[in-house]
C-alpha cells in the first residue's frame, strides 16, 4: 500500500493491474501517471461523481483514457496477501463486494479536515481548517480564537500538509501551551 505515486512506486506496477482510492485531484493525478507503466488502473471514487472534488480537465482525461477505470459509489473493504499484498476487495453501493487481484494499493484520500464537532467553538476557514494566529488576533501563532485550545499541523489553516511541519509545529506548540497554563495559573 502507497500513500505517495512517483516513479519508485511505478516501477512495481509494470503491466499490473494497479487500485487508486480518492476523487480528488492528487488522486486523478496518480492514475493518469501510474497508467503509463501499469496495464490497468482502476480509481475508486465513493461519490457518484467527480464533478465537485476533481478539475474537469483531469476527470475528462480520466474518463477518456481506455486503461482507466472510474468505479463510483466503491469502497475498499478488505485487503489481503502473504508478504504482499494481493487482492484488494471492493463493495459497491448495493452492497456486492468484487475480489480483485493486484500488487498495489494507492491511497491518495485524508485531506478534507474532520472539524464539524469544532464548529461554533473556534473560528474555522471557508474549508474547515481551524484559523489561528493573527487571523484571529492571537499572539501565538498557533492559538485558535478561543483561549485555551490551540491547533497545529493539517488541520490548521495555512499550514504546510506535510509530516516533518506538522511534527515541528506539534513540538513549537508545547512552550505557547505552557506559557498559556501558567499565566492562567
Ligand atoms: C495521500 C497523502 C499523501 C501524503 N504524502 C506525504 C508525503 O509524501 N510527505 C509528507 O511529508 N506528507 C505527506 N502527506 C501529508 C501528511 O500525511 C500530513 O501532513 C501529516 O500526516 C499531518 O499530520 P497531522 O498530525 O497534522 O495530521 P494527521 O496525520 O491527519 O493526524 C490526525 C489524527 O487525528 C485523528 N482524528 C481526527 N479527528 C479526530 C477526533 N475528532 N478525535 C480524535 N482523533 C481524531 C485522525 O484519525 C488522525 O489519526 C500526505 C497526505 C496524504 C493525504
Amino acid at each position: 500500500m502507497y500513500y505517495a505515486a512517483t516513479e519508485n512506486e511505478a516501477r512495481y506496477c509494470r503491466d499490473a493491474e494497479v487500485v487508486v482510492v480518492g476523487g480528488g485531484n492528487s488522486a486523478g493525478q496518480a492514475a493518469m501517471f501510474l497508467c503509463r507503466v501499469a496495464q490497468r488502473v482502476r480509481l475508486l471514487v465513493r461519490g457518484d461523481s467527480l464533478a465537485s472534488s476533481m478539475s474537469s480537465y483531469l476527470s475528462d482525461r480520466l474518463e477518456a483514457d481506455p486503461a482507466i477505470t472510474v468505479q463510483y459509489g466503491a469502497q475498499v473493504v478488505r485487503v489481503a496477501g502473504d508478504d504482499q499484498l494481493e487482492t484488494v476487495t471492493i463493495r459497491d453501493r448495493a452492497g456486492a463486494e468484487e475480489t480483485v487481484d493486484t500488487c498495489a494499493l494507492f491511497v491518495m484520500v485524508g485531506a478534507v479536515p474532520n472539524t464539524g464537532w469544532l464548529e461554533g467553538l473556534v473560528r474555522l476557514d471557508d474549508k474547515g481548517f481551524v484559523l489561528t494566529g493573527s487571523s484571529v488576533d492571537a499572539a501565538s501563532p498557533y492559538a485558535t480564537s478561543c483561549p485555551g485550545i490551540f491547533a497545529v499541523g493539517d488541520v490548521r489553516g495555512g499550514s504546510v500538509k506535510r509530516v516533518a511541519s506538522s511534527v515541528g509545529e506539534g513540538s513549537v506548540v508545547m512552550s505557547h501551551v505552557w506559557a498559556h497554563v501558567n499565566a492562567a495559573a
